[in-house]
């Protein structure tokens, strides 16, 4: 199912060693303590494990028996078999082969049974073997067919190459995963990832609720899962007929190590081990939002995707198992400070419960609908009324309300809730509500007192910035999606190939670039990355977007160099450089209008593809003459994908640090709202003016003693209301310009660098204007301009992401 999906890098993995390590338990031969099984292709291991709770402050005195991949830095259970019943220390444990035949685990010194198959064997020949696939049989030893018992029947949270997940109509064998309790513990959690009878597959919560489901197979992929269709690791079978129904899947490449399992959050995932970074790569979540997953929280919480820890108490409530929370189980959720009154006596200040409302939330599940209430009032009367009832909500539904927990509660920011957000009334004792109030009141004047500070600290920091001319902070680019067929190369080879990094290309923010000869003469840029921690994230980010996807306008990664601090990345040469070089650098007239105008259809091209057409919506985020590279036919290519910020296709937009150039950034940047995929739209509306203008918008030439109103784009927008924009277009052209196509471009420009989100086009509209499909109405004035201008001497074109 989806969760297998996106398998996407293919790279060298160290080839199999032969191994001493034995494969199998038997009668003669067990397995105790720090022993290992380990498969005939060294790919799997089984033995006794404890997951290190060095990042908790609790100690962890469980171990368990499972399997998990060889030669990794970094124990990632696949499988344990005695998640209910952990050896506790200080027993020392055993895994043997008991005389009736089955495979148990033995407290060594008492000889007691911990865990065992509990299987019929009917043979007294039988052995417990690791096979290649990491599947842990056991069976006669002289007739291989003969199991009785395999791992794969009995799945924990993984799903393993070769295995079924799914029914087996005949014996009622329900093959499902199950997330596990917490971080340490392997008991069943309370997630699961399961196939109905008929087929479709669902997340499910409790194996009650389910949050997310597959719809049908279509013989390729399942409706809500289109991403299987074409995957790059994994081939999918689905069969369903009168004995099974099931999907598995297999590896197109036997050594690739990789995942797809359900979490302790209740999110399916897929992803594969990468050599080079020597860490998982996440490609595939599902639901991407925490707060997709049902009761994630527990209840009595709210949970907000914006939030780090994205779980919080109502008010009123506090953690019941701070210790469980911190291991990231949250089921038990939060409980009262104050017990309710009831409305049955009233208590020693004379008062009952009452009510405290939430704005923009996603109301729970199971509402109690109450037609008979007509009114707000009316509706938390019906609610006070009855001891079980804990919240009401009255909105366009009527009145509905609550009983007993509150489960899947969401706050919704503004910009999501779009309006739709409701308010619910949380019951709470009379004496909790006075002091959240009271709390409340103090916050405000706190809140007014900070947030005064933080906009003198803004101002300071910009200043900073401008006077300085160099400043860094922290990034943060997130894993999201793999690539395909991009090679790992080793750094010596790239050294050779760029002849010892002797000819630099370009120098930005976070390394240099290099020219570099492969051997069968293809020209290469290398880009050397800086800075063992800037580096990284650089290097993920660029990995992540353009690694996975590839489109005329988007420059080729061709793969990458990762050894221990050598973070370099490879892409196709670019001979004709940056657009930058050749707008404002160029002696003679630079670049012609046909070719200027071929770059903006061809960026805006890139950048729709972008947004809308590959599989997760990118936002590039720098958008800049800079990085827009031009191949030996001017073919525009955008290039730098070190701070884009890739979203999951149902996301829309994302709270971020700041990134990008001063001078291309959108107002919500500088806001601190949500951003979309518009920032990019606004970015490429300022590129579009230098275009016209063959100058920067930020030249000083426009800014004389503050006067604003010579601020190129202003110009533009007065000039098209006024009419006359030949005399904006760059002198160099000599007049020698399509006219009706430079008017296109300035109103275009002028949409996409509009205030407010909404009034700018998206990048595939831009496109349509371009190319004169669609007709474009006069632009407003952007309102904005001003304010970002403002102090002129102050705009620079340092990249920027701030924390
Ligand atoms: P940074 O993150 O350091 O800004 P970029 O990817 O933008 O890195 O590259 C910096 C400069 O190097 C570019 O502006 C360009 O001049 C040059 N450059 C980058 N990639 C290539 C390429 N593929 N071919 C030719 N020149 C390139
Ligand atoms: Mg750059």
């Amino acid at each position: 199912m989806s969760l297998l999906l996106g398998f996407l890098f293919l790279l060298s993995l160290h080839p199999p060693r032969c191994s001493a390590a034995t494969d199998t338990v038997s009668l003669s031969h067990a397995l105790a303590g720090s022993d290992r099984l380990v498969s005939n292709n060294s790919k799997f291991v089984l033995g006794f494990f404890k997951i290190d709770s060095k990042n908790y402050s609790y100690a962890n005195p469980n171990s368990y028996l499972g399997i998990w991949y060889n030669k990794l830095p970094m124990l990632t259970p696949l499988w344990s078999a005695n998640g209910e019943n952990p050896v506790v220390d200080p027993v020392s444990p055993e895994l043997t082969i008991s005389s009736d035949g089955n495979m148990v685990i033995l407290d060594k010194a008492t000889k007691s049974i911990i865990w065992s198959t509990h299987v019929n064997t009917t043979t007294n020949d039988t052995i417990a073997v690791l096979l290649n696939d990491g599947n842990l049989v056991l069976r006669s030893s002289l007739n291989s067919s003969m199991v009785f018992w395999q791992s794969f029947d009995y799945l924990t949270d993984n799903l393993f190459a070769n295995a079924k997940i799914g029914w087996n109509k005949v014996t009622g064998l329900n093959r499902r995963l199950v997330s596990r309790k917490n971080s340490i513990n392997q008991a069943a959690g309370l997630y699961s990832l399961e196939f109905d009878i008929n087929g479709i597959g669902h997340l499910v919560w409790n194996s009650s609720v389910i949050y997310w489901s597959s719809g049908d197979w279509n013989g390729q992929f399942f409706g809500s899962a289109p991403e299987m269709f074409g995957a790059t690791i994994p081939n999918f079978t689905f069969i369903n007929n009168d004995r099974e129904v099931y999907l598995i899947y297999t590896l197109k490449n036997e050594q690739l190590k990789v995942r797809a399992a359900i979490d302790v959050n209740g999110r399916g995932l897929a992803g594969v081990w990468l050599e080079g970074l020597q860490d998982w790569l996440i490609n595939y979540r599902m639901p991407l939002l925490h707060c997709d997953v049902y009761a994630t929280c527990g209840p009595f919480t709210v949970c907000n995707d914006d939030n780090d820890p994205f779980c919080d108490c109502m008010k009123g409530f506090s953690i019941r198992s701070p210790k469980d929370w911190e291991l990231d189980d949250r089921s038990g959720g939060c409980m009262r400070n104050t017990p309710l009154n009831c409305g049955i006596t009233m208590n020693k200040t004379g008062l009952t419960d009452k009510f405290y409302n939430v704005q923009s939330i996603r109301l729970p599940h199971n509402a109690m609908n109450i037609q008979t209430a007509a009114s707000k009032d009316q509706c938390s009367e019906v609610c006070l009324s009855n001891c079980s009832c804990t919240a009401y909500s009255y909105g366009k539904g009527g009145c509905s309300v609550w009983h007993e927990e509150l489960y899947d509660v969401r706050q919704q920011s503004e910009a999501s809730a779009n309006g739709n957000g409701e308010t619910l009334y949380i019951r709470l004792a009379a004496i909790e509500v006075q002091s959240v109030e009271k709390k409340k009141k103090s916050r405000t004047i706190i809140g007014v007192a900070i947030g005064a500070g933080a906009a003198a600290l803004c101002l300071v920091i910009l200043l900073l910035m401008c006077w300085r001319k160099k400043i860094w902070f922290d990034r943060r680019a997130e894993n999201a999606q793999g690539s395909i067929g991009i090679i790992a190369f080793r750094y010596i080879d790239l050294q050779r190939a760029t002849r010892n990094f002797s000819e630099k290309l370009g120098g930005g923010s976070f390394g240099s670039v290099f020219k570099g000869y492969l051997s069968d003469s293809v020209t290469i840029a290398v880009k050397r990355l800086d800075g063992a921690r800037q580096g990284e994230k650089q290097f993920r980010a660029e990995v992540n977007s353009i690694g996975i996807i590839q489109h005329i306008n988007l420059v080729k990664l061709i793969g990458f160099c990762c050894e221990g601090d050598k973070k370099l990345l490879v892409y196709e040469y670019m001979p004709n450089r940056s657009l930058d070089v050749h707008l404002f650098k160029a002696d003679d007239e630079g670049l012609d209008w046909n070719h200027r105008y071929e770059i903006a259809i061809g960026v805006a091209r890139g950048l729709a593809y972008l947004h809308d057409s590959c599989r997760d919506c990118i936002i590039h985020c720098d958008i800049k003459p800079e990085n827009i590279l031009l191949d030996a036919y001017f073919v525009p290519k955008i290039a730098d994908f070190g701070m884009a910020k890739v979203l999951g296709r149902e996301f829309s937009h994302a709270l971020t640090t700041m990134r990008g150039t001063i001078g291309y950034l959108a107002p919500e940047w500088i806001s601190g709202t949500v951003i979309t995929s518009k920032v990019d739209v606004y970015s490429f509306g300022m590129v579009l003016f230098e275009i016209i203008s063959g100058r920067r918008n930020s030249s000083q030439e426009y800014l004389k003693d503050g006067d604003h109103s010579a601020y190129f784009p202003m110009q533009v927008a007065r000039q098209l209301l006024n009419g006359g924009i030949s005399n904006l277009v760059d002198a160099k052209l000599n007049g020698d310009a399509n006219l009706e196509e430079v008017e296109r471009v300035c109103k275009v420009a002028c949409w996409c660098i509009q205030d407010s989100e909404f009034d700018r086009p998206t990048m595939g509209e831009v496109v349509q204007f371009l190319e004169g499909l669609l007709e474009l109405k006069m632009p407003p004035l952007p309102r904005l301009l001003n304010v970002i201008t403002g102090g002129s001497n102050s705009i620079s074109l340092l990249p920027i992401d701030l924390k």
